[in-house]
């Protein structure tokens, strides 16, 4: 081949392979940052895949049978009461602790042997109990009208053995078990037991006890267990029992069987008052308006054994819960909240604040942004007619009458 045939060689461009080696490295970057990303979408979607398998194993199993555990034999089996209502002695599988079979569980059953094959965690939802649960509520002492001597009381009572639980070791005593509030309805028994959880930051957990009184048998006693349960878990805290004596009033010879079912809720009240550390970082308080019908029972030292007597509020109280419920109102200037606390002889706090709320409602009704005397005396009016002029009734005694103190 002659020279001129040869191929010419290309001169050595070291720009060209500058570059060349760039566009190398930049391509390798980019292939490593796609290997990243795909390999995390290659565990995302194997984690899915491993999801979908458990979603796919949960929906292949047979369902199991939910039931109510009423009794354990001696012989290890035990009584249930499944959920569509006729009960079976059945065995109970060897991986459940004794311990864990209390009578009022719900458990789940095999659905061919019927066995029980595990203790279901108790439902200590508060929506499903039935309970109302708020975690330091925002009602302080100074939203109380009056009460003086009674805020004084819950002080002493509830939040001294809360908050400084060794003066009560110091001095050598027992700080009360249980307090009950008593007075007419609307007198502010809820509200101070409300603020005593906001000024202690506790956790308050209310259930009002004609909800506590359940349909099936055993399951009032449940809902009492879990909610204390519930209350130790959430310590500090303080349980407050609405209408006491809806679970707790005193028995009639003439028994039904829901009476009976009553008797058990209270009964399994008594045995948590009964069990639990009075000096420890849970209060029980109760409510009600007719204490003469509790059973004796629960009035007991060591249960409920501080009463507090809710009275009407007097003229100066009255006062004072007006000022509280007109705080935040555009008030005119011709009301006169004295010459309203003189005019509602025998109103107790709630129709005070309803008295409040109607004289806004009449203002706005007049298409105004003030409310005047006027709206309040048609509020008073309406709210608290002669005829329903609330009385204290007569079943409610006078505590040195009832009490002898
Ligand atoms: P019940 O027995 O019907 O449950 P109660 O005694 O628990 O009644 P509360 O629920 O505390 O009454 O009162 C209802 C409302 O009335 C409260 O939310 C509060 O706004 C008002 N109220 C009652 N008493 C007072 C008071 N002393 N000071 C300020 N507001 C009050």
């Amino acid at each position: 081949m002659s020279d001129a045939a040869k191929p010419k060689e290309q001169p050595f461009d070291e720009t060209y392979i500058a570059d060349y080696i760039h566009s190398l490295e930049h391509r390798v970057r980019d292939l490593e940052q796609e290997k990243r990303v795909l390999e995390g979408q290659y565990i995302k979607l194997d984690r899915e895949l491993a999801s979908l398998r458990a979603e796919l194993n949960r929906i292949r199993t047979p369902p199991l049978i939910a039931a109510t555990l009423l009794d354990v034999l001696e012989d290890g089996r035990a009584i249930v009461r499944s959920s569509a209502g006729p009960r079976f002695v059945v065995t109970v599988s060897q991986f459940i602790k004794p311990e864990e079979l209390k009578p009022g569980a719900m458990v789940s059953l095999n659905q061919s042997t019927l066995s029980i094959v595990e203790v279901l965690p108790s439902k200590k939802d508060p929506l499903v109990l039935g309970m109302e649960i708020e975690e330091a509520p925002d009602v302080s002492y100074s939203d109380v009208g009056g009460l003086e001597d009674q805020i004084e009381e819950i002080r002493e009572t509830v939040e001294l053995p809360l908050l400084k639980p060794d003066l009560f070791k110091k001095v050598g005593i027992e700080p009360p078990k249980g307090v009950l509030l008593y007075g007419a309805s609307g007198t502010g028994k809820t509200l101070l037991a409300r603020a005593v959880a906001h000024e202690t930051k506790a956790t308050f957990i209310r259930a009002i006890g004609s909800e506590l009184v359940q349909k099936y048998i055993g399951e009032g006693a449940r809902l009492v267990r879990e909610m204390f349960e519930l209350a130790r878990e959430k310590a500090p805290s303080i349980v407050f029992i609405d209408e006491l004596d809806a679970i707790g009033a005193r028995r009639m010879d003439t028994s039904t069987s829901g009476d009976r079912e009553v008797h058990r809720t209270l009964m399994q009240l008594l045995a948590e008052i009964d069990g639990f550390d009075p000096r420890g970082d849970v209060r029980i308080l109760a409510a009600t308006n007719r204490p003469d019908i509790l059973d004796t029972a629960l009035l007991r030292p060591g249960r409920f054994d501080r009463l507090i007597y809710f009275p009407l509020p007097d003229q100066k109280a009255r006062l004072m819960i007006f000022k509280i419920h007109t705080r935040k109102m555009n008030l005119s200037k011709d009301v006169d909240l004295k010459v309203l606390a003189r005019a509602t002889e025998k109103a107790t706090g709630a129709d005070i604040k309803a008295i409040c709320t109607e004289a806004g409602m009449f203002a706005i009704r007049d298409g105004r942004e003030q409310v005047e005397q006027v709206d309040f005396d048609r509020a008073v009016a309406k709210v608290l007619p002669p005829s329903r002029m609330p009385e204290v009734p007569e079943y409610l005694p006078k505590p040195e009458k009832m009490y002898g103190y």
